[in-house]
């Protein structure tokens, strides 16, 4: 795994948005982020388990964090364009965009995939990664320096038997990173990237491998070296690129 050890507090003043902050791999970037000094807005779709990231967050560093719950499966474009006028008004730029939640759903082949299955993770792990960065890129071009990150899947770079949707789920965020980066190159600052975190000792891992022993599987505080790089005054050279989180090395991308 990358190491990496961030300046303390390199995200003071930062403000970054984190979905599916409520479990796994989310939960551990929003408390991580938050202990370097980022104010974070955590948005899932259980108000219960994200007042509890919350409280550990306000055990950090208080009066950092903001919660706002959102089931992406129900929500419309109009509860995007709302939330975003909501936070313009208490945050005047949006540093980081950090698009972590995801739905698994059924592993089947295509032929008998459910098709309300297939539109509800359309809509979680495809249509509001795109509600949102629409509505959030203001804000984003507001920021001198701003990430955003697409969480992917190795099934979203290389199609596999029966993850389905998810899988082609995740292709379509590679190509919402990919179209997104090449428009804003030339026009804003914003860093745009996907990573694949790999394997990691999750929920969702857990669903998809129930016979796995978790603990072959990093916790996902392996990870955040990574996600502390890309945040980074050190990460500003990567842009539209499809990273994996197990093999990351950035001296493959050319420091500008
Ligand atoms: P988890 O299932 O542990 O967490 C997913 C998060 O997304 C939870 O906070 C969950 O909320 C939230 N979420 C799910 N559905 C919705 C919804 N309808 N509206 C709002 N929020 C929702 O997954 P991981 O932490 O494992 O995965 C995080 C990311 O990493 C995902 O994008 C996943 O595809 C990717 N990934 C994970 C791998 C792994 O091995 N873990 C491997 C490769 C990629 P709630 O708490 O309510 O369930």
């Amino acid at each position: 795994m990358f190491t990496f050890t961030p300046a303390e507090n390199y995200l003071d003043n930062k403000t970054i948005l984190i979905t599916g902050a409520s479990d796994g791999i989310g939960k551990t970037t929003a408390l991580t982020l938050a202990r370097f000094g980022a104010n974070l807005i955590l948005l899932g779709r259980d108000q219960e388990k994200l007042e509890g990231v919350y409280d550990e967050i306000e055990a950090i560093s208080p009066g950092k964090a903001v919660i706002h719950p959102m089931d992406f499966a129900n929500a419309s474009f109009e509860d995007y364009k709302t939330l975003a006028s909501s936070l313009d008004e208490h945050f005047p730029q949006l540093d980081g965009l950090i698009h972590n939640a995801a739905l698994l759903g059924a592993r089947t082949p295509i032929e008998f995939y459910p098709e309300q299955e297939w539109d509800r993770l359309m809509q979680v792990n495809v249509n509001a990664p795109f509600y949102l960065t629409k509505v959030l890129l203001p804000a984003l071009t507001r920021s001198d320096d701003a990430r955003v990150l697409f969480i992917s899947s190795s099934v979203g770079r290389q199609g596999r038997a029966h993850w389905g949707g998810y899988a082609v789920s995740k292709f379509a965020l590679e190509g919402l990173m990919q179209t997104l980066a090449d428009e804003v190159c030339n026009t804003t600052s914003i860093k745009i990237n996907s990573l694949n975190p790999g394997g990691t000792r999750t929920a969702m891992r857990r669903a998809a491998y129930p016979a796995e022993d978790p603990s072959t599987q990093p916790a996902a505080d392996e990870l955040m070296p990574v996600y502390h790089y890309l945040f980074s005054a050190q990460g500003g050279h990567i842009h539209g690129q499809a990273l994996n989180a197990r093999d990351f090395d950035p001296s493959e991308f050319q420091a500008k």
